[in-house]
């Protein structure tokens, strides 16, 4: 019988696919790694796991324990597939800008979840940083992976994505673009791809207008999981060859096509990273090979993204461009919407 042992087992070796319309007309292969097909829907069961076995090894997770953590969704539902294997409790920490759908997604695992508001500077009581140092120190037998300073955050991308990637191009990846959060991802990925094509593959990062990674202050911007106000310790400041800032309209309006044309339902960060991607590709010749990765599904963002009056309200569409009630749709005698 072919089955996995656990879920947990099924983390990593996510598929690469080919983009087809979003690319037309340009002259390089562009791919992209599909992370939602991990287990927890998202690249960050990847850290997850690493980060809970190398604590256990260490000793500052034992059984019984509790995981707390700040994290915007993703890590948060990686952490709680690891610790309902284990036997850990979770309590999550999230800012107020994440969407309702995904913290629901966290309560869903059998995570506790603590909401904070995002207009606070870091350094206030009520971050959400120092809500979850407050829980650490008041919870017994608390461990915090803390994801934007452990080093397993990029090292597990060191092993899994780097290779992963390296093996289903058969070596012929050329470009590497990725979003950046806590930076584990372009770090890890980034310095596995330098170090087994000899600084070969290139390597880039999307960012938010407005975030500290293109330059900015941490002006807010509405894309989720990607860009800081800090510089964290598990982004490597020298692997980066480029930096493309994308604008909130520009993410989202890629995240739609990714859904429309390429079948590919993900997430907003997703969107942006594709864009820069298109960006760096439209400068490229027939050899080059662009991978960029999609670090989640769509739908936890179908209230945002996927929604027209959310979008609209907002500048990114036109007002009820696809709210049609049956009314207009039938006064159109040759059946094409108004
Ligand atoms: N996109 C989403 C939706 C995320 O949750 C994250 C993680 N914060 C990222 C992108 C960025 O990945 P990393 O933290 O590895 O830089």
């Amino acid at each position: 019988m072919e089955y996995a042992e656990h879920i947990v087992d099924l983390v990593g070796n996510t598929p690469l696919v080919k983009l087809n319309s979003l690319a037309e007309g340009l002259a390089p292969t562009v791919l992209a790694k599909v992370e939602y097909f991990n287990p927890g829907g998202s690249v960050k069961d990847r850290i997850a796991l690493r980060m809970v076995e190398a604590a256990e090894r260490s000793g500052e997770l034992r059984p019984g324990g509790t995981i707390v953590e700040p994290t915007s969704g993703n890590t948060g539902v990686g952490l709680a597939l690891v610790a309902q294997r284990k036997g850990y409790k979770c309590v999550f920490v999230c800012p107020d800008k994440v969407s309702e759908d995904k913290r629901n997604v966290l309560k869903a695992y059998g995570a506790e979840v603590v909401v904070c508001p995002t207009a606070v500077a870091p350094e206030h009581p009520d971050s959400y940083y120092n809500v979850s140092d407050r829980l650490v120190r008041e919870i017994p037998g608390a461990w915090k992976p803390n994801q934007y300073a452990n080093p397993e955050n990029p090292e597990s991308h060191y092993h899994s994505t780097g290779p992963e990637l390296w093996r289903q191009t058969e070596g012929r990846i050329t470009h590497f673009v990725a979003g950046i959060g806590t930076g584990g991802t372009i770090s890890g990925t980034g310095r596995y791809l330098k170090e087994i094509s000899g600084g070969k593959v290139k390597i880039i990062g999307a960012d938010p207008e407005g975030s500290v990674y293109s330059g900015g202050t941490g002006r807010p911007y509405l894309v989720e999981g990607v860009g800081e106000d800090f510089w964290p310790t598990t982004y490597d400041r020298e692997i980066c060859d480029e930096i493309v800032a994308i604008s909130d309209g520009d993410s989202f309006d890629v995240t739609r096509r990714l859904a429309r044309e390429e079948g590919l339902l993900v997430g907003g960060s997703c969107g942006m990273a594709a864009a820069a991607a298109l960006r760096v590709a439209a400068g490229l010749g027939p050899e080059a090979v662009v991978v960029v990765l999609l670090p989640d599904g769509g739908r936890g963002y179908l209230s945002k993204v996927f929604n027209d009056s959310w979008m609209s309200s907002y500048g990114f569409l036109p007002p009820d461009q696809n709210s049609h009630t049956v009314g207009d749709v039938l006064r159109r005698k040759d059946g094409t919407l108004p």
